[in-house]
């Protein structure tokens, strides 16, 4: 009975959609058994760390991903995607406070930006904000940590030649104030301000008298960025780097530090910064990998996401958690057997956190194919699992059928599917590899991937360019079903009846 039900069926149900039906049951089978999305960012993350563009790290990390996706089977590429004009490799980072109190100090720096010469140890000063006041204190400039104003936003402070130009108005107006003030003290009326929050006012003036390093107070858990002076600047070389480190310093230590100075106290700061440049040019690649499609090759599916990450912590959930979840879902449809009809692409971004470096231009270099692309599947949001999806309204019936194993494999995530409601092609850039894509208008539209079903109280805040994105705070679970799920349906929209119709994901302009 049951042969004769095969039989029948193989009679009645074309040979390729037999074949993509296995590979889906396969795919089920690793999903359940067999799912590595975890040791892939283990590697990523705990053997190659955090990966700034221009790090040895980051170009760690695309050659290991090369070298495991051709393991795979895959035709990989790493495409030059642009060059950076100096590399930047971070080592570790420590610093205490010593004499009347002491304390360990909790602190970051940007990438790109100085080290410090050794473990240096100096006083404290807190920052001049009118010329008088820097002349008055320039002789204990030397060898002095610097307090500076304002709280950090993770860049550190700008040495660029218009960084100190706006510094000089600042201080000129302070000086305005400053003299207004003394010249009404004593009467009613108002006081003219004098600013306390741009940081470093006298920048090149401290460094000129020999301070240490700034320091700005910073939110926990602390975001650290890069310094954009050097990674902007085409011309950046080993001539004009920056010469102090900029310490972004847990806000309650940097209060407890400015009071203490405040009173005169007797402390010192000591700090062991190892932060180290690379001469340039720095090339940063796409990794690009591909699976040919049989029937309609030159039509795309497109998977995604950055390789590069920030290095005080080791980029294990932005983006980790969407490299692990793409190579693992692009390992699952290798081994499955598929042959999908369309080309699926997947390529790990570089120097998204620069400012979408890589799919810039992936999607300048690859213009020719934007128009034949369904979609484009980016995961940068997180280590959540997915749970809904929209697709075009003719292919509605199709998808459900391709989510049924996602449903089947994760009863708990309760997956659903909608139609897309046509939204208006977005104008501008946004946060992500994606937006490069649909200001294009080449659909990318991604599976939600925001609820926490199980709980976790994970929090996306918390790990974004700070500290503690590292591999730890990615969640296996909700990872592993991302990955099977990205597979399934990367697969199911390569061999769908028709590419995605532009005109049901974008309304006409
Ligand atoms: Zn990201």
């Amino acid at each position: 009975m049951k042969r004769l039900f095969i039989y029948i069926l193989l009679l009645v149900m074309p040979a390729g959609v037999w074949a993509q039906d296995a590979a889906v049951k396969k795919i089920m089978e690793m999903a359940r058994e067999d799912n590595r999305v975890m040791q892939h960012l283990d590697i990523l993350c705990n053997r190659i760390g955090g990966r700034p563009a221009g790090s040895d790290a980051c170009t760690n990390a695309e050659q290991w991903a090369a070298h495991t996706f051709k393991e795979w089977g895959l035709d990989v590429t790493l495409e030059k995607a642009g060059e950076l004009g100096v590399g930047f490799n971070r080592g570790g980072w420590w610093g205490r406070m010593t004499g009347d109190e002491s304390m360990i100090l909790h602190f970051a720096t940007p990438s790109y930006s100085s080290g410090t010469k050794g473990s240096q140890k100096g006083h404290v000063v807190i920052e001049p904000r009118t010329q008088e006041e820097f002349n008055r204190m320039k002789g204990v400039l030397r060898g002095a940590w610097v307090l500076v104003n304002g709280k950090s936003g993770g860049w550190g402070i700008s040495h660029s030649k218009q960084a100190t130009e706006a510094r000089h108005k600042i201080i000129e107006a302070n000086a305005e104030a400053a003299k207004y003030n003394r010249e009404h003290a004593g009467e009613d009326g108002e006081r003219k301000r004098i600013d306390d929050t741009t940081p470093a006012l006298f920048h090149d003036e401290m460094i000129e008298a020999g301070v240490l390093g700034f320091i700005q107070a910073a939110e926990v858990p602390i975001q650290a960025l890069y310094d954009r002076d050097v990674v902007r600047n085409n011309e950046a070389s080993f001539d004009n780097l920056p010469a102090v480190p900029n310490i972004l310093l847990n806000a309650e230590q940097y209060d407890r530090i400015k009071t203490l100075a405040q009173q005169r106290r007797n402390i010192e700061l000591e700090f062991d910064i190892r932060n180290y440049f690379k001469m340039g040019p720095v090339t940063y690649n796409n990794v690009v990998a591909k699976i040919e499609g049989k029937k309609y090759p030159n039509e795309y599916v497109v998977v995604g996401a950055h390789i590069d990450a920030f290095d005080t912590g080791t980029g294990g959930v932005d983006c980790g958690s969407g490299v692990s979840a793409v190579m693992e879902a692009a390992r699952m449809i290798m081994a499955s057997g598929a042959k999908p009809d369309r080309t699926i692409i997947f390529v790990l971004f570089a120097a998204e956190e620069f400012g979408l470096l890589g799919s810039q231009a992936w999607a300048k270099a690859h213009e020719d194919i934007m128009p034949k692309i369904s979609n484009v599947f980016n995961r940068d949001g997180g280590p959540l699992p997915y749970t809904s999806f929209n697709v075009p309204q003719s292919l509605l019936k199709e998808y459900e059928k391709i989510v049924k194993p996602i449903q089947e494999l994760y009863p708990d995530y309760d997956f659903k599917l909608t139609a897309i409601n046509p939204f208006k092609k977005p104008t501008r850039l946004g946060g992500n590899d994606s937006t490069t894509f649909s200001v294009a208008g080449v659909p990318a539209v991604q599976m939600a991937d925001w609820a926490d079903p199980k709980g976790y109280n994970f929090s996306y805040n918390e790990i974004w360019h700070t500290e503690r994105d590292t591999f730890n705070k990615s969640i296996a679970e909700y990872q592993e079903q991302a990955a099977a799920s990205l597979a399934i349906m990367v697969l199911g929209t390569a061999n769908a009846s028709k590419q995605w119709p532009r005109n049901e994901v974008f309304l006409a302009e």
